[in-house]
């Protein structure tokens, strides 16, 4: 069985769910390894196994910490010099696909972005792409190997397959290549204490029929009853009734949660662009004729303000 290789993303939680899901994917493309830029620590360890990790390759650049993303290159092409693999998974996002761009350059791979599932099709990998604002469905064989491929989180789920692995430590010094640009400052951002937009299972998203700032209260509250993160559209962003970063479209963030609450949202195109594959979509809008309810699996047709805490009510009884 050919190896396939998964960048895996440690946090001071934990192993991010987004590798948990792709390592998932990897089990059904050949033999999963993880590599891991740093020292992951046991509990890390044991998560990659539980997922199906039979090496976790642990490459130690000292100063790595300090710079951008090409010492997670070098770790990888490093890796897969030595293990000639069939496939590379990486989470989607920018420092992932900064990654995986820079090495499908290296390895002389094919790359496919935003893939909402990968299989093997023989010795060809073949990935699936949600496109045009998730109307389509773009499937692409990779041709020339490795198979570079980056995933959108959320687009599987996690499924256990438990294995002891062999953990593998690499010596790497930091390249000059990567000395090229460096992390000056680290400004840490004030926790919500709700799960990141783009990992989330449960996003509750506010347009503009939240009416305030203060309206964005009850998606919030929405949110927290489902343990879920909080979104909003472009034009509360731009209005300053929320932050810039929980926007979610095409000059947004891209998200598929297992659920996708949208409250006064027209469902504009720019903003399906960014929640589209989301797996079950809810709309709450006071108007029947809302595009969003052309995509939604689930619609009422009221106002926001009444809709919204009756369902926290309803979500909070059935929690006990
Ligand atoms: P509106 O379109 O004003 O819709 C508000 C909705 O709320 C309406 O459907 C209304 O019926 C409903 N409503 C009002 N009151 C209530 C109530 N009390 N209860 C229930 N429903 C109510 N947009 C994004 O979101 N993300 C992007 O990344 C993005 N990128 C863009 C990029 C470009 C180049 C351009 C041109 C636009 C972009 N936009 C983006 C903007 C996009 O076109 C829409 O203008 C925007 O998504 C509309 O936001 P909205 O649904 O909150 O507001």
């Amino acid at each position: 069985m050919t190896t396939v290789l998964v960048l895996a993303d440690l946090t001071p939680a934990g192993v991010r769910s987004a590798t948990l899901e792709l390592l998932t994917v990897a089990r059904g493309l050949g033999d999963p390894a993880a590599v891991v830029l740093g020292t992951p620590d046991d509990a890390a360890v044991a998560s990659l196994g539980e997922y199906g990790a039979t090496t976790v390759y642990a490459v130690s650049s000292p100063g790595a910490d300090d710079l951008l993303s090409v010492p997670k290159v070098d770790a990888v092409a490093a890796v897969a010099a030595a293990t000639s693999p069939s496939a590379i998974l990486i989470t989607s996002g920018s420092e992932g696909k900064d990654v995986a761009a820079r090495l499908a350059v290296r390895l002389g791979g094919g790359i496919v972005t935003d893939a909402v599932s990968v299989a093997a099709e023989g010795e060809t990998i073949v990935a699936t792409q949600s496109i045009v604002a998730g109307t389509y469905h773009a499937t692409t064989e990779v041709i020339s190997g490795p198979a570079i491929v980056t995933m959108r989180p959320n687009a599987t789920a996690a499924s256990a397959a438990p294995v002891t692995p062999t953990v593998q430590n690499l010596d790497l010094p930091v390249s000059d290549a990567a000395k090229g640009a460096a992390i000056t400052a680290r400004n840490a951002k004030v926790s919500s204490g709700r799960p990141e937009l783009t990992d989330a299972a449960v996003v509750v998203a506010g347009g503009r029929g939240i009416g305030s700032a203060e309206g964005l209260a009850v998606v919030e509250s929405l949110a927290d009853a489902l343990g879920g993160a909080v979104g909003a559209t472009r034009a509360i962003t731009d209005l300053g009734w929320a932050a810039h970063d929980i926007q979610v479209g095409q000059t947004g963030k891209t998200v598929a949660p297992a659920l996708y609450v949208a409250a006064g949202v027209s469902g504009a195109i720019q903003h399906r662009a960014g929640m589209q594959s989301s797996k079950t979509i809810v709309a709450v809008n006071k108007d029947a004729n809302a595009p969003i309810f052309q995509i939604a699996d689930f619609g009422v047709v009221g106002d926001l303000h009444s809709v919204l805490p009756a369902l926290v009510q309803l979500v909070q009884a059935r929690r006990g």
